[in-house]
């Protein structure tokens, strides 16, 4: 097999070297008749900690939608993917050697008709330690529960279930080896979740200066989906109508974004990257993300380090690019530490040893 030179600043540590790529493995031994591959800046694997692959509006989509999803998200680098909940069964995308690595969470697990439509594994309070169980075993480690959602009757947002509910469900989860985490945009759900020992919040909108100091403590990360969170005006306006509370709650929220992830980031809590594909553009948008995170008033190294190394430690890929390690990496003409821009503008995105794009 014919060896592949890449040569250029190595990141995190930005040593220049001149890295191989060997059976789909890294190597900085030079083998004999490498050809070129590119130069520039080597940025392991990019990671969307948050999207859903085999998704759309409507619920599950069909595999070849699923299959462009997976593609798209590639080829802007984002190389592994931890999916936060998909209808469809996506186990096929991991037999793939062209589709970026992926850790699926199973379905969504939510409470009854109090979700978006076709999307979640609903259940009443008791059958939700049956659905953890379930998603669990289905799941690659991960649960994803709808923490809370707008509910009718009380015209506001509000959690899918009982504190204790939810305890007994991180508890169940846990004790089938699996992470969990949490769709939350309000803040009543948080104490509760944070204290049962949850690993993980989305979005994470309705944090406050104590609940960011236990998640520190503990180490829980928070994914805060910052491109996603300007969904909330338009949430907001929809609902104003017949659900002029709840609007006000979600405006709130957004008005209070920065300041409530920055304080997380103050306080020390992980925060990693995640797309949660909004709007039109579903994938391929990670990108886009860190440079939201980066506006927000997130250090470049901060936002590349969750999208890149750290978050691939975190869910438990090598972090950066040593002897032997898995060649998945992506090539940029310019330094993305001093001009994050430039990750929508891949040279070249290597995937298991394979040169795309
Ligand atoms: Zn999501």
């Amino acid at each position: 097999m014919t060896a592949l030179r890449f040569s250029g600043p190595v990141l995190p540590d930005g040593e220049v070297r001149d890295l191989y790529v060997l059976d789909g493995r890294v190597t900085y031994e030079r083998p004999s008749g490498a050809e070129t591959g590119a130069s520039g800046w080597i940025v392991p694997g990019l990671v969307d900690a948050h999207c859903h692959i085999g998704l759309g509006p409507d619920g599950a989509v069909d595999e070849e939608t699923a299959e462009a999803q997976a593609l798209a998200d590639r080829d802007a680098g984002a190389l592994l993917l931890r999916d936060a909940g998909s209808a469809a069964d996506t186990r096929w995308v991991q037999t793939r050697e062209d589709l970026p690595r992926l850790i699926r969470a199973g379905r969504h697990i939510g409470r009854t008709k109090r979700y978006m439509r076709n999307y979640a594994d609903e259940v009443e309070p008791e059958g939700l330690v049956e659905a953890v169980e379930r998603q669990a075993r289905s799941g690659d480690g991960w649960v994803k529960l709808v923490g809370d959602w707008i509910d009718r009757a009380e015209g506001d947002l509000k959690p899918s279930f009982p504190a204790e509910s939810f305890a007994e469900a991180i508890k169940v989860a846990h004790d089938n080896d699996a992470r969990v985490t949490a769709h939350c945009f309000g803040h009543e759900v948080l104490p509760g979740l944070i204290e049962a020992g949850i690993d993980c919040i989305e979005h994470g909108t309705g944090l406050t200066p104590d609940l960011v100091e236990a998640m520190a403590e503990q180490g829980t990360a928070l994914v805060p989906t910052v491109a996603q969170l300007e969904i909330f005006p338009g949430l907001a306006a929809a609902a104003e109508p017949k659900f002029p509370t709840y609007a006000a709650t979600m405006e709130d929220l957004y008005a209070r974004r920065r300041e409530t992830i920055m304080s997380a980031y103050e306080a020390g809590v992980a925060l990693y990257a995640g797309s949660d594909g909004a709007g039109d553009q579903l994938h391929g948008v990670l990108p886009t993300e860190v440079l939201a995170m980066h506006e927000l008033g997130l250090p470049a190294d901060v936002v590349l380090g969750a999208a890149s190394w750290r978050g691939r430690e975190w869910l438990g890929w090598n972090p950066g690019l040593a002897e032997g390690d898995p060649a998945d990496f992506v090539v940029y003409d310019t330094n993305p530490l001093e001009d994050l821009t430039v990750l929508g503008r891949p040279a070249a995105v290597v995937l298991r040893g394979k040169v795309y794009a």
